[in-house]
This record gives C-alpha cells, structure tokens and sequence, in this order.
C-alpha cells in the first residue's frame, strides 16, 4: 500500500496567489493564444515587440508579493500609525457623515465605482441623472444657472474659476486679486497656476479691504470666499457692481452647506461661484478624493472648463443625459482648449449628489441651522472665558484670539484627543460641522478654560440661540424644490433610487469595457476595502505631520515601488488626475530651465497623435505648442521632428510624447528620440498612460524620459469611478527632484514648484489601491500583467484581422497592449460608421472600445490583463457578428439606413411597440446571440441626438425620472 507522500510546505502556501485572480489568463488559455499569435513562448512574444534597446536592465526591487489577507494586515497596521483625532480645524476640510445606504450601495459599490466617464451616453443614464441632481444641487444652493459635473478640489476651481474670469470679461488687466481670508491653500494654488500665464495676484488682508485694490480700476478678476476661511461673513454684494463697472468678473468660493443659510452668491449678482462638496458625505480623507464645483452666469457657459452633462433628445424622442458641449473640447481645440481636465471627481460628486437626495433640501438647513446653533454657543461660553472672537458673523467657524495661551490649548486640545486649526498667529480657529455634538461644544470649552475656571452654563441647549449670520444676509430664498430632491428620504427609497439609476448603466461589473488608453483593468475588492478604514478617510490633510505617519510610510513606499516601475529617481503624488501630472511635470521642466539659465525655453513639440491634455496642458504651463506629424505607420516622424528640433533648438523646452504610441506602437527609435531633444538641450515628457504596457518590461526613465505622469486609476488599479477620482504622480529624473511641487501651506518647503492640489498628497485616499495591488503582484506579478495585456491584445488583433483590420502594427505585426481596429472602409462599402458599431456593441451587452481616439472612425481596443479568455471570446463574436451584420448591409439585404446597427441600441420598448416595420425581426434586433437570452443588458435610451442637445443646453434642471413619477 503507498502511503501519501507528504508534500513540502512551500507547495501548498501561495503568496502569489493574487497574481491569479489579477489576471484572468491561466497556463492554458495562454498556451492557446500563443499559438494563435503565433509565438512560441510569452517571452518570445514580448522580447519581439519590446525594442531590445529600451528593455529593462534589471527586475523591479519591488517586495515579493503576500497573499490578499496578508497585505490587508500589513497595510492595516500601517494606518495604525495614523493618529484619528476628533477635527475642528476647517479650513475647506469638515466632519461628515456618509449615510449608510450611500458608503455601501456607492462608494462600496462596483457598479457605481467601476463605471467609465459616460461618453457613450446611452448606457451611462443613472450617471448621469446623479450628476445632473449634482449640478442641480449647486445651482439651487449658489443661485447660479450653470454649474459643471464636478471640479478636481476647491483650490484647482479657484484657479480655473480665475482663466474662465479672464477669458471671459472685457477688462485686458492681466491682474487677478483676491481676498487675503481666502484659503491659504486656494491662495497658493492660485499663485502657481497664475504665474506661468503671464497672471499678477494681488493679495488684500481680507476680502473687506478688497475695494481699495479694486480702486486702482486695473484688475480683470476677483475672488473672495464666503464665508471667509477666518470664519467671518463679509458683505460681499458691492463688490460685483464695482467689478461689473471695471469689466470684470466677481469670483465666490462659497461653501454649500453655508449656502443653505446664507443669500447665494448669485442673487447678487457673482459671475463665477466655486467651492468643495466634501462635507456633503465625503469623509475628509487627507484631504481628496472631494468633488469640488464650479459655477457661472449663463454668458460664461460655452467656456467652462469641465464636464457638463445636459439634457437631449433620444431617436424616440425621449429625453435623454448625455456629456455637453465642451466634453471633449481638449481633443477638438487642443493647445486652445479653455483647460486640461479630463479625469475628474465623478464618484465623489454622485455621493454629494446622493447626500443631497437623502437629506433633501429640509434635511440640509436642519444640519446647517445645528452647526450654526452650536457655533452660536460655541461663542457665547468662549466669551464667558473671558476669550474675544475676531469674526464679524460667524456660521461653523470662528477665529479665537489666544495670545500666549495659543500653543497651550493646542496640546490641550490634542491630548484630548481634538485638533484645532493651530497655523495662525496667536489665534486658534474651531470649525464644527455635522459631527459635532454638545459633548464636543463642553469638550472645546475645557480646552479654553483656565484651571478652576468655572464652565459655562448655557441655557440656549435647552432653549435654542439666535446664529451669528448676519440678519442682512440671510436665505429667503428656497432651494432644491425639484422631486429629486424631495422623493428618496426613506432609507428603503433612497436604496431602491441608487439601485435603479445604477441598473441603466454598463459598468466593469457587467462586461468587459475594452477602452483603448483608459485601461479599465480589475479593481479587486481587497484593494478597494482599505479607503474606508477611519485610520485613512477620518483624516484632516493640515493635521500635524506627527499624526499622519501612517500616511507618510504609504506615500514613501509607494512612491519607491513606483520609481522601481518607472526608473525615475523621485515622484510626488500630490497631483489628483493625469492632466494635472502633465501640468506639474512642464512646471518642473520650466523651474529646471530658469534655474540653470534657459528661462526663455518655451517651445514644447508635441506629435499630433498625443492625447488632448497634452497640448492643453503645455498652454497652461506658458508654453508654445509646435505639433509634428505622424508617419504613414502612426510612429512619431523622425524626420519632421528633427527639422522642428533644428527650427527651434535655442528655445526648445521639451517634447511631449506617449509611449507606447497612442498608436499602440512600441516605436523602435525612442532612445533616438530622446536623445535628439537632449541634444538640442530640450527635456523629454513621455505620457505614462500607457504604463500598463512598460511595467516590468521597460522604464521610461532609463531609455531617455525625463519627466512622466501615471495615472494611477489606469495602469494601478484604482477604479475609474464613473469619471474620477484619479490620481497622477509626477515621476522625475534626478536632476529635476528638487523641483518638484511643495506646499507651503501644510508646511512642506517650496523650493522649485509650488502647491498645485489643494492637498499635499492629492487624492491621498485612494492611494492604499495602488499599494494593495503592488504589494499582492509584486515584482513578478506586475511584469505578468503587462505580458498578458500584451498577449490579449495582440490576440484581439490577430482574431479578428479577417473582419477588422488593425490600423498600426510594429514591423512583424505585432501590437503593444491595444489595438487600433479600422473600420473606416466600412463606411464606403455599408454606410456603416464606428459610432454605429459602437452603439450595436450594446445590444451585445459590451461597452464599446475607444470610438475615433487617436484615429476618427476606428475602435481602439485595450483588453488589458484581468480580462478572462472567455470573455475575450465573447467580445470577439461579438465584434465578428456585428462584421456579418455589416456584410449583409453590403449586400444589400437590409438598406445602408434601416439595419440593426443604424438603429442601435435597441431598447426594450422600441422592439415590443405594437408596429414592427424593420427589414430585420425584433430577435435580431434583441438577441443577435443566443447567448443574450439568458442574460440581456437593456439600453434605457435609444441613441442620443448630440446635436439637439449642444443647440438646446439644458443642464441645470432634472427632468422626472421614470422612477420618481
Ligand atoms: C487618460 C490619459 C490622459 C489624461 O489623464 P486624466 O487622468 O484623465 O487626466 C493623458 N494622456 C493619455 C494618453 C491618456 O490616456
């Protein structure tokens, strides 16, 4: 009889076993798509399409990888290091309390989470309904008629909020001013993104010693926040006549919650009204992931910057959400466009959104009216301490004036386990919010009073008190009278509200979502379970730096694994989206060249492939954008490029390239190139987006890059959110590390470029998905993952070359980790465009690949790793049965205008309408598989007539739901 052989224990552990969930390929499947692609070995593959010359030289010293359990551990007793004080410093950043139904059936939620930006309209309408009641919300509470679908944080607004005044008012000033008792960090976000522009800030003391600027009449903008960051509520109404008679334009930042008490900004007449929706259920987080908004008159509407979503019409005539006007203005205008954002805050502005449903507009003022109570007695007990307030009106915040005492009640205050905003002078300010309770109004009290000093006894507990807003500037008006806002307020309702709008929409949960460029890969569970541990989002980002350990060991760790991913020497992670990456690496490209004697560089060369934010981007950085062409093969033109470089060698600054290609193109001569700009003493950029290409396999920093962005919610697992948040380090050579962005404001030094987020560390709290995934990969696994996303998109190509040719290809046919598929000649032989195919890929239950970026009429194609064989065969037979559909166009069975992909998508009501009179039956319309029998996604909405919508901007109202009806 054999006895089982005991087997080493080494088998049965398995640290790496993540790896397998990460990636949805196993040994089989890809023994089979190998042969298919024609490779003898995945090294074979890879070793053919990686240029040798760029191949890394060494493996990633990346930890090896730990089982999900144990990562989570490990990642846990990291937060640990993090100090969770009670906050009362304010300062754009409040206790709030996420509502139950909201943190788990969104924020926890893939199918809210794992949502692409609604370009493809008709499978994106719970979105965007959410994002329409957000725009909604902000209009209703700053009394403007237009506000966009969510802003990056408060600060980046503020600045956005001072390009939208200037390109839009008569005054040629090229002078901004602004309210000293702004934020400090919206002040010093403002003051980097104002310099490279040619822009003057002029500071006053506070926004009431504004008129004496605004009297010298030279001045094209001004800001003031309300209430202001002191706690004060300054009169700000005749400062938009005076701006008014000087042509120019009055900027608020105002606060939302505030603005449930206080006269909104628009009836008195402000142009430009901006601020945070964090207390609106987001947790502070370290200061991001927040949607911040924005604002403005009806005049300024065609140059907002951001995403609108407005109201259409569909083929039925039904109305219809879909993204407005501007939505994709960077691809269109390019160097012209009115700003680089692209990734937004969309996550963050549903759940502001969704707090402002479930409380409704009754809900809100109760909040607002007990903050504001409590602030009153607040007040009232500091001042039987014999304590002095400087503020004139007073809603949440007041500044207390502390002396000597200051530092003492500080560490009273923090042993008890409370922060106050300590970074002023002999003033402690105090901030209450939602959170605050009576036990915190006592608890502050202790701080303040002196030893035996008797507490105060406050009567008005009991009996209410008078706020401290002023009587002339209080709310008459009403707010959020639309049903949406007046529906959902049970629980049972709210959840079946959020459960429906998400049951419109098509999000990695369901299907696949190939998008070429976008990498829309897994986002493990495991990765996404950290963000909401207290130790990570109940944190203030201008707490002291002694509480934040926790995060200054994932902010240092991370941005070493990343440096090891890229081969640059440091990273910061403050910028909160990939455009913003690109903005502060020109920035510190353009403080390297002042400070070694090249300051009159300005000419940045970008290949007319690059993706829009680039050339918007270089604009905001002061440069001058010089496009060069693209080959007949889609790689970069060497030759115009070198003719350009000679042109322009003696103000060169930099070129800004993607690698691989947007072509999805490993061009072979990027070492050349790179090298040609440094000979011309220019600085290379290369855009990381496509990292998931490189990771493992070739470093940007070592084959010549000086300067890239990631973006983190591609090639690093945190999810796309329906449009944001995102995250976008900015990676370094060494002799650029100096420059890289501080922030003055929470106390780091500034030696090249200055604060550009409102928050030291960006979006800091969804940067525990990055790690997880990093430390459950590691360095294998990570160099897997791009090999597979390599292998799955060149089998893609390689599948489907009979019926759709891929556009670009390497020398031996091979293409990097997307593919671009042409379906150009289509339009010739079947009228059949890419949009169409796009919007058939619905009925097959797919949200189509990247439709006409970086080539109008194709499909660009990113399988990326985590994807299963099996459903990327199910896309194939998608793709190819939509090609037969295609051929019996060609043939003239179904008419080039009245076939299944001209009317698509097909909805549920438009098949089973009484009158059928389709050359096509209503199956084939509904089920062109089998397979679709047993599981059918249904559009909502028919196809979306985008033009109805951009000459009828409707963006401010929500039409009733279906639902709320
Ligand atoms: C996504 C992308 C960007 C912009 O990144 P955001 O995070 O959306 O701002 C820039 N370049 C390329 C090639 C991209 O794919």
């Amino acid at each position: 009889m054999l006895m089982p052989s005991a087997k080493p224990l080494g088998e049965l552990e398995n640290p790496a076993e993540f790896i397998a969930r990460h990636i949805g390929i196993d040994e089989a499947d890809e023994a089979h798509m190998l042969s298919v692609v024609g490779s003898a070995s995945r090294r074979a593959l890879i070793d053919g399409i990686v240029p040798r010359s760029i191949a890394r030289s060494s493996a990633m010293a990346i930890p090896t990888p730990v089982t999900e359990a144990a990562a989570l551990k490990q990642l846990k007793a990291m937060a640990a290091k993090n100090q969770v004080l009670k906050s009362f410093i304010g300062q754009g950043y409040y206790g709030t309390l996420t509502p139950g139904v909201i943190l788990r059936n969104i924020l926890e939620n893939p199918a809210w989470y794992t949502a692409y930006t609604p370009y493809q309209a008709e499978i994106s309408q719970g979105r965007m309904e959410a994002l329409i009641n957000f725009q909604t919300m902000v209009c209703d509470l700053t009394g403007m008629p237009v506000a966009n679908a969510s802003m990056l944080d408060e600060a980046t607004a503020a600045a956005e909020a001072m390009t939208l005044a200037k390109r839009s008012v008569k005054s040629k000033s090229h002078v901004f001013l602004v309210a000293g008792d702004c934020h400090p960090q919206t002040i010093e976000v403002i003051q980097t993104r104002a310099k490279p522009l040619g822009i003057t800030v002029k500071l006053s003391t506070a926004a009431t010693t504004l008129p004496m600027l605004m009297a010298e009449g030279d001045y094209f903008g001004v800001l003031a926040q309300y209430p202001a960051t002191t706690g004060s509520i300054h009169d700000l109404r005749p400062l938009a006549g005076q701006a008014h008679v000087d042509g120019a334009a009055l900027c608020v930042a105002a606060d939302l919650l505030a603005l449930t008490l206080l006269t909104p900004p628009g009836e008195w007449d402000a142009d430009i009204v901006l601020g945070n929706t964090q207390r609106f259920g987001m947790p502070m987080g370290n200061g991001g992931p927040h949607a911040a908004y924005l604002a403005c008159r009806d005049e300024f509407k065609r140059s907002l910057p951001g995403r609108l979503v407005g109201v259409s019409v569909d083929t039925h005539g039904q109305p219809t959400y879909r993204l407005a006007l501007q939505t994709r203005e960077q691809h269109i205008r390019r160097e012209k466009a009115t700003s680089n954002i692209c990734t937004a805050q969309v996550l963050p502005a549903v759940i502001a959104s969704m707090y402002a449903v479930y409380h409704g507009p009754q809900g809100l003022k109760r909040i607002a009216e007990r903050v504001a109570a409590y602030t009153a007695i607040f007040v009232q007990g500091l001042k039987t301490l014999g304590y002095q307030i400087t503020n004139t009106g007073a809603f949440d915040s007041v500044t207390v004036k502390t002396g000597d005492a200051t530092n003492l009640i500080a560490d009273r205050a923090r042993l008890a386990g409370a922060n106050l905003r300590f970074r002023l002078k002999n003033h402690l300010g105090v901030s209450l919010d939602e959170t605050t309770s009576r036990k915190d109004i006592e608890l502050l009290w202790s701080f303040f009073a002196q030893p035996g000093q008797t507490m105060p006894v406050v009567s008005a507990f009991e009996k209410g008190i008078e706020s401290l807003i002023p009587a002339d500037l209080r709310r008459s008006s009403d707010f959020m009278t639309h049903p949406v806002f007046n529906t959902h307020h049970s629980e049972t309702g709210m959840l079946r509200y959020i459960r429906m709008l998400s049951d419109k929409d098509l999000a990695l949960d369901r299907s696949m979502i190939p998008l070429g460029s976008c990498t829309m890969k897994l986002n493990a569970t495991s990765e996404m379970i950290p963000i909401t541990w207290p130790e990570f989002a109940n944190i203030h980002p201008f707490a002291p730096h002694e509480q934040l350990q926790g995060y200054a060991e994932l902010d240092k760790q991370l941005r070493d694994w990343l440096c090891q991913a890229t081969g640059y020497a440091g990273i910061s992670l403050q910028p909160n989206a990939g455009s913003q990456g690109e903005y502060a690496g020109l920035l510190v490209i353009k403080a390297w060249m002042e400070a070694n004697g090249q300051g009159h560089r300005n000419i940045c060369l970008i290949p007319s492939s690059a993706h829009g934010t680039n050339p918007a981007s270089a604009q905001m950085a002061g440069l001058t954008v010089v496009v060069t062409a693209c080959d007949a093969q889609g790689n970069v033109d060497m030759a115009d490029l070198k003719a350009k470089c000679e042109q322009h060698s003696d103000r060169l600054a930099c070129v800004m390239i993607t690698y691989p290609s947007t072509h999805g193109v490993f061009e072979t001569q990027v070492k050349e190139l790179c090298a040609l700009v440094h000979s011309h003493g220019g600085r290379v950029y290369v855009d990381g987006a496509n990292m998931n290409a490189l990771v493992g396999v070739a470093a940007p920093g070592e084959f010549g890059g000086d300067v890239s962005h990631l973006n983190l919610h591609k090639t690093f697992c945190i999810p796309h959110g329906g449009g944001g948040p995102g995250v976008g380090p900015v990676c370094v050579v060494a002799d650029l590390v100096p420059f890289l962005p501080g922030h003055a404001t929470a106390g780091l030094p500034v030696n090249g470029v200055g604060a550009i987020s409102a928050a030291p560390l960006g979006n800091a709290a969804v940067l525990p998905i990055s790690w997880m995934y990093c430390r459950m990969m590691g360095p294998e696994g990570l160099q897997q993952a791009t090999e597979v996303a390599i292998l799955s998109a060149n089998y893609i190509s390689a599948r489907l070359k009979d019926h759709y040719p891929t556009l670009y290809a390497s020398a031996n046919g091979h293409v990097a980790h997307e593919c671009i598929l042409d379906l150009r000649p289509l339009k010739e032989t079947s009228g059949v465009t890419a949009e169409d195919v796009a919007k058939r890929l619905m009925d097959y239950g797919f949200h189509a690949p990247t439709l006409s970026f970086p080539v109008p009429g194709t499909l660009m194609v990113e399988p990326t790793e985590s994807e299963t064989l099996a459903e990327l065969e199910r896309f194939i037979h998608a793709m190819i049965a939509i090609r037969e559909e295609i051929r019996l166009v060609e043939k003239g069975t179904w008419p080039q205008d009245n076939n299944p992909l001209k009317h698509a998508p097909h909805t549920a009501a438009s098949l089973l309408g009484a009158d059928w009179d389709r050359p096509y039956s209503r199956e084939t319309g509904a089920f062109p598989l089998a397979t679709l029998k047993q599981v059918k996604y249904w559009p909502p909405v028919g196809r979306v007539d985008n033009v109805y919508g951009d000459r009828n901007l409707f963006c401010s109202c929500v039409p009733v739901s279906d639902y709320a009806t």
